[in-house]
């Protein structure tokens, strides 16, 4: 079920997305995040959980905002779960330039599937 817009940008791609505007796989949504494949998988399970709320970085994040990333850690974890990744994975939330965030909306990287070494 489509739940409504995204409270965003006009330009942003991950709003785009929540939107319909941009087609994606979407595998899992509620009120405050959808889940969806990484165009550009680095891993056999590459999935992205953002927030619909367009919130450019976690550096510019607000207060009243900080418990959707315990929201997204949880939906993290049950996912890893059901994509069967017993022996680990890893979610990353990449913020500014030196932290090689590339889409200014906030979102968890859900990593698994093989080993992952710690890059850079
Ligand atoms: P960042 O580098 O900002 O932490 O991660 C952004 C991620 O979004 C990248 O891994 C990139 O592959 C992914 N991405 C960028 N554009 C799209 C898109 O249009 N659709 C999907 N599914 N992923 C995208
Ligand atoms: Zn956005």
């Amino acid at each position: 079920p489509v739940r409504g817009r995204a409270v965003g940008d006009s330009d942003c791609i991950f709003c785009k997305i929540i939107n319909r505007e941009i087609p994606s796989d979407i595998v899992y949504e509620d009120d405050d995040v959808l889940v969806f494949p990484d165009i550009n998988p680095v891993a056999p399970v590459h999935l992205l959980i953002i927030t619909r709320k367009h919130i450019p970085s976690l550096s510019v994040m607000d207060e009243e905002d900080t418990p959707l990333i315990g929201k997204m850690a949880k939906i993290a974890n049950r996912l890893a779960r059901e994509k069967g990744l017993d022996s680990g994975y890893r979610v990353t939330i990449n913020s500014g330039p030196d932290g090689g965030q590339l889409v200014p909306h906030l979102h968890m990287h859900l990593l698994g599937g093989r080993k992952l070494r710690w890059e850079n």
